[in-house]
C-alpha cells in the first residue's frame, strides 16, 4: 500500500514536469508554483474510474462516465493558474465531473463550491471529495444560475463550454474577481473575465480549447 502510494507520487512528479514543459513550449507560460504543489498533492487516480487508474497521470483527458471527460492535467493547471487564487479565496466551479479540479482548487483556496448537472457524477464526486477530506461544498443542479446563497466569489471556473457567458455568474463575481470559462460551440476559446471595481468586465482570450458542452436542465 505504502509502496503504491509512493509509486503514484513519482508519477505525479512526472506529470508536473510534463505540464511545466508544455506550458513553456505552448506560450512561454510559467505556472504558479502553488498550483504545481497542489497538483503534486491531489491523488488524481482516486477520482478516475478504476479501469482508467493506470492512465491517471498521463497528460490526456479521461472518460469519467455519463459521456463526460476529465480535462488533461495541463488544462487543469492552466485554468487554476489563471484564477490567481489566494489561500482565503472563495471559489465557484460549474461542472464538478469527477471532482478532481475541485480538489485542486481546495488545495489552493479557502472555500470551494462546485455544481454538477449529471446526478450520478455529482453523487460520486461528492463521495470522493468527502472521503479525501477536501472540504468542497457540492450541489447537484444546473450551474447556469450559479450558487446565489454562497455568492459573491473571488473566482469562478466553468469546466463545460456554453455558447455565451451565463449572466448570473458575472453577477456573482466580486469586484476584482476573475472567471475562467471556455466559450463557444464548434470553436471554443478559453476566456478570462475580470470584473472591475465599477462592475464592468474585461474579457481576454487565452487559448483555443475543447470542452464538453454546457447543458441546461429542462425548464
Ligand atoms: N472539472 C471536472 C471536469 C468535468 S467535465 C473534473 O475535474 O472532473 C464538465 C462537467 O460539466 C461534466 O461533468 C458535465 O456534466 C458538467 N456540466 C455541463 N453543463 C453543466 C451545467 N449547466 N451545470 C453544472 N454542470 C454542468
Amino acid at each position: 500500500m505504502a509502496q503504491t502510494e509512493e509509486f503514484r507520487a513519482e508519477e505525479r512528479n512526472e506529470m508536473i514536469d510534463t505540464l511545466v514543459a508544455l506550458a513553456w513550449a505552448d506560450a512561454r507560460r510559467e505556472i504558479d508554483p502553488r498550483v504545481l504543489e497542489a497538483m503534486r498533492q491531489v491523488p488524481r487516480h482516486e477520482f478516475v474510474p478504476a479501469a482508467l487508474r493506470y492512465a491517471a497521470y498521463r497528460n490526456r483527458p479521461l472518460d469519467i462516465g455519463s459521456g463526460q471527460t476529465i480535462s488533461q492535467p495541463y488544462i487543469v493547471a492552466l485554468m487554476s493558474d489563471l484564477l490567481q487564487l489566494e489561500p482565503d479565496s472563495r471559489v465557484l466551479e460549474i461542472g464538478t465531473g469527477c471532482g478532481y479540479q475541485a480538489a485542486v482548487l481546495a488545495a489552493l483556496a479557502g472555500e470551494v463550491y462546485s455544481i454538477e448537472i449529471v446526478h450520478d457524477l455529482g453523487v460520486r464526486a461528492a463521495e470522493t471529495l468527502q472521503r479525501l477530506g477536501t472540504g468542497v461544498h457540492t450541489r447537484i443542479g444546473d450551474g447556469y444560475k450559479g450558487w446565489p446563497e454562497a455568492a459573491p466569489f473571488d473566482a469562478i471556473i466553468v469546466t463545460a463550454a456554453p455558447d455565451h457567458i451565463p449572466p448570473a455568474l458575472i453577477d456573482q463575481l466580486k469586484p476584482g474577481g476573475r472567471m475562467v470559462i471556455p466559450v463557444g460551440t464548434r470553436h471554443q476559446e478559453l476566456i478570462v473575465v475580470t470584473k472591475n471595481a465599477d462592475g464592468t468586465t474585461l474579457s481576454e482570450d487565452v487559448v483555443p480549447v475543447r470542452f464538453v458542452p454546457f447543458t441546461r436542465e429542462p425548464e
